[in-house]
């Protein structure tokens, strides 16, 4: 590696005493890599808020820097402000500030249009000592008008004071590259680090991209369905399919790397030790 790239790992919230202890367990262990930061992410319509809450508090009481995710669809101005004030309370120093999607039998959108709003409030509200990730779609998001109309929103976010972002998942290097160029053509400084999925199920992860807007493509897809009865050979070939594009990554200088761990330990360690990060 040419440089220190960054690493940062994401979790959801447990929602059971079990898949508590599982996340400790996996925490602990990533933990080695010494990672930047570990997120956790917050359903959005409030449903895991104390479980993103107390993850948050968990990690940080064994010493790891974490950060919350919060959205602000269907939220008022008063629950973003304590919610916010409860993690800085916490000690918390860098949100993910996202607009999240309604929730099915929600109508009110609330206050807070876009995340750009977010982060405009929280910059009003907090100032600027909080770290401000947004997201950033390679692959553009599902309700995006035109890939110009993205960048110009994606900078909107920028512009209200976040400081860095993380992209949604992809598995065409391109597709980043390309959002990175058209991103600096813009004037954006910002880091924009590239959101890692690891492969590890078909079905999951076909549900997930359909959903998300990230693009599949098809020589994947169709290994990964060829494998989709035989686990081993689809963790095998997942795992040279993501290593490969965090290795390009890498090659081209990326500010980091940021996993969706999905909670579990295996295919993220396995991939992050063979692109070169160490465990302490
Ligand atoms: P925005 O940046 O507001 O964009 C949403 C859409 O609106 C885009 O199509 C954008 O182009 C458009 N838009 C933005 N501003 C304007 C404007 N001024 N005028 C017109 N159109 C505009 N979801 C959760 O519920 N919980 C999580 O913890 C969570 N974590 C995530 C972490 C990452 C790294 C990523 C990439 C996504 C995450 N999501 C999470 C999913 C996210 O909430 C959804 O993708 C959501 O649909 C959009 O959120 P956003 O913050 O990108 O929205």
């Amino acid at each position: 590696m040419t440089q220190s790239p960054e690493l940062s790992f994401e979790f959801f919230p447990p929602r059971t005493p079990k898949g508590a202890e599982t996340l400790a367990a996996v925490h602990t262990e990533l933990a080695k890599f010494e990672p930047n930061f570990f997120s956790v992410t917050y359903g959005a319509g409030g449903s895991t808020q104390a479980g993103t809450y107390d993850a948050i508090k968990e990690m940080r009481g064994r010493g790891s820097n974490a950060a919350p995710h919060i959205t602000c669809v269907g939220a008022s101005r008063d629950y973003i402000k304590e919610t916010i004030q409860s993690y800085i309370d916490l000690g918390v120093d860098r949100l993910v500030v996202l607009r999240g999607d309604l929730p099915g039998g929600m109508v009110d959108r609330g206050k807070f249009k876009y995340a750009s709003d977010l982060v405009t409030f929280i910059r009003d509200e907090f100032g600027n000592d909080i770290h401000l990730e947004v997201a950033a779609y390679p692959d553009f998001h599902p309700e995006s008008k035109s890939p110009q109309s993205e960048l110009e929103n994606f900078k909107r976010k920028i512009d209200a004071g976040a400081n860095s972002a993380i992209t949604q998942y992809f598995y065409n290097a391109d597709s980043y590259f390309a959002f990175l160029d058209e991103a600096t053509r813009m004037g954006i400084e910002a880091p924009i680090v590239p959101g890692i999925m690891p492969i590890t199920n078909y079905a999951t992860l076909v549900r997930f991209s359909d959903v998300c807007g990230a693009e599949l493509p098809q020589w994947i897809k169709a290994r990964l369905r060829q494998y989709q009865d035989d686990e081993a050979s689809l963790k095998a070939f997942g795992f040279d399919v993501v290593a490969n594009l965090c290795l390009d990554l890498l090659e081209n200088g990326v500010h980091g790397l940021h996993f969706y761990s999905l909670n579990k330990v295996e295919p993220v360690k396995q991939i992050c030790q063979a692109v070169g990060y160490e465990q302490g």
